[in-house]
């Protein structure tokens, strides 16, 4: 696990850029502004947490602000972090630092043992635990946060979508489709052509759908219809859930 002083460092070039420049990737219930090097990791959060059957209320990603008590930078401003459910019931730190309970909230989670594991199970290709629940913290926890744990490089390497709950299968199934939503929104791959539709979610499919977030379409291809369809159709949420 790497330091928010790493991280910062990391993701120097991200902190407190203008919201608006920011892409956004769709993350359980809509779109959110977040640092491009980790749109597909968002996208790889939404679908574990999705097919393991997480509901979400309120989603915060991105905040220019300094850390509750501090004047460093929270990791929310540098587009890495994610805040869920911060008025879960039961949370006993509700209004304790701020009025609304949102800035510090050591929420009570609503996730379980396998929604958590869901999304601590997602890898980089070079092998790196994608993210960090605040679950998991020492000595302050703060259970609605999780946070991107690896590098820009790692990250650069792509997510491995077979360590994603319900990853693997949803490109299976949907990529068809996939690959006509990014040739009709104009999404090109890494060479800045257009996607031939062969059902294979291969590197040219992967990058048009990267540049598709990049465009402001994370929606399109991570809303909640496709999971429902993934949890509708394949066996994956017992395992998980
Ligand atoms: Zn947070």
């Amino acid at each position: 696990m790497a330091s928010s002083a790493t991280k910062r460092i990391w993701y120097s070039q991200y902190a407190c850029e203008k919201s608006g420049d920011f892409p956004e990737a769709y993350i359980l219930i809509g779109d959110r502004e977040v640092a491009d090097p980790t749109l597909e990791a968002w996208a790889a959060f939404h679908q574990a947490l999705t097919v393991a059957g997480y509901d979400a209320v309120r989603v915060g990603t991105y905040n220019c602000r300094p850390i509750t008590g501090g004047s460093k930078l929270s990791l929310h401003a540098y587009g890495i972090a994610v805040d869920i459910d911060p008025f879960a019931l039961g949370n006993p730190y509700y209004g304790r630092s701020h009025p609304k309970g949102w800035r510090f909230s050591w929420a009570e989670t609503k996730f379980t043992e396998g929604q958590v594991i869901a999304v601590e199970s997602i890898r980089t290709n070079d092998g790196k635990k994608a993210f960090l629940w605040g679950g998991r913290w020492n000595t302050v926890k703060d259970y609605m946060h999780w946070e991107i744990d690896v590098p820009p490089s790692s990250l650069a390497t792509g997510i491995n979508w077979n360590t994603v709950p319900g990853g693997a299968q949803l490109a299976a199934l949907r990529v068809e489709e996939l690959q006509e939503t990014l040739n009709k929104m104009g999404a090109k791959d890494h060479e800045g052509k257009a996607l031939v539709v062969d059902g294979d979610f291969g590197a040219r499919s992967q990058s048009a759908w990267i540049n598709g977030m990049r465009q402001g379409g994370g929606g399109i291809t991570q809303g909640k219809a496709d999971a429902r369809y993934v949890r509708r159709n394949v066996n994956v949420t017992s395992k998980f859930s």
